[in-house]
């Protein structure tokens, strides 16, 4: 259990590109203007990830979907891949960036994760559907997916205000 300190000062696994990094594939950022953010990060509370960029792939780089039919938690199983438009199989690198982004998790005690929608990372709710026509489908991406799995709870931007809600209920716990 932690101590009221700690749990006071609860961390939270983010997306780097929403915190205005320019990782994503195509070089740019998912800047997310919000005030709970911009709070957490000045409180220091905010541990940046980028499971892509952290497994060793450049900036940009070619864009990246999980296979059609498969989902996050196949990849993770190994049932499932991450592959590029051209075939490129590429979840080997995709799995490892997932493994890096739970051991920060871990090694900073984070319960909670704030990451981009849509990513075959990162993505929380959805992901696209393996054929790079730009089809959402409901579905997580290989880095929520793993979290999800220890226990990490994955919020989308759209859910900050969840994501305050279950860390206020965290710190009167
Ligand atoms: S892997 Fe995650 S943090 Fe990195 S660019 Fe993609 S969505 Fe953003």
């Amino acid at each position: 259990m932690p101590d009221a300190l700690q749990t006071s000062r609860a961390k939270v696994l983010v997306s780097a590109c929403l915190l205005g990094r320019p990782v994503r594939y195509d070089g740019s950022a998912a800047t997310l203007e919000d005030a709970l953010l911009d709070r957490w990060v000045g409180e220091g509370r905010v541990v940046p990830v980028c499971p892509e960029v952290m497994a060793g792939l450049p900036t940009p780089r070619p864009p990246a979907e999980i296979a059609a039919g498969g989902s996050g938690a196949g990849v993770i199983r190994g049932d499932g891949r991450v592959v590029e438009a051209d075939g490129t199989d590429v979840t080997a690198i995709y799995l490892a960036g997932a493994r890096m982004a739970l051991r920060d998790a871990v090694r900073h005690d984070c319960r909670f994760a704030l990451l981009t929608d849509g990513s075959p990372s990162c993505g929380g709710s959805f992901i696209y559907d393996g054929t790079f026509e730009g089809r959402r489908i409901d579905g997580e991406g290989a880095t929520a997916a793993l979290l999800r799995q220890h226990g990490i709870a994955v919020f989308t931007p759209h859910e900050i205000i969840a994501l305050a809600a279950a860390l206020d209920g965290r710190e009167r716990t």
